[in-house]
């Protein structure tokens, strides 16, 4: 039998050996352990960013703090909640995620160079 290609709100959606990761650039890509509805709605909101904003923008307004905020979070050095911050709080909004009540972070960490200096910070602030 064929697989079926897999869409979601007329967005391929792709599984690749990436673990608990996901991540969308124009498709949604989701590893097996992440391969759930709220991964993949939040990932389709990213889509719809990327559409919105186009490439340009949307690199330096989601992409690059996302990544960013990502890695930060793995580090431990995030104080705010990953999808608390502006860009994912809206790619949850598009796709639909309700995640409850989150505090939004502080707006000096809105952008990419607010970020960085988080990096040369010590400990985890809660
Ligand atoms: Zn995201």
């Amino acid at each position: 039998m064929k697989k079926q290609k897999r869409y979601y709100n007329g967005k391929r959606v792709f599984t690749l050996p990436i673990g608990a990761n996901a991540f969308s650039f124009y498709a949604v890509f989701v590893g097996k352990k992440a391969d759930n509805e709220t991964n993949i709605r939040h990932e389709y909101g990213h889509t719809r960013q990327l559409e919105i904003l186009g490439l340009f923008r949307y690199l330096r307004r989601v992409a690059f703090p996302s990544l960013t905020a990502n890695l930060l979070a793995r580090l431990h050095k995030l104080p705010f909640d990953y999808y608390s911050s502006k860009w994912e709080h809206e790619a949850d909004v598009f796709g639909g995620v309700r995640r409850g009540v989150q505090v939004q972070p502080d707006a000096r960490y809105d952008t990419f160079s607010g970020l960085i200096p988080l990096f040369f910070k010590r400990k985890k602030r809660k």
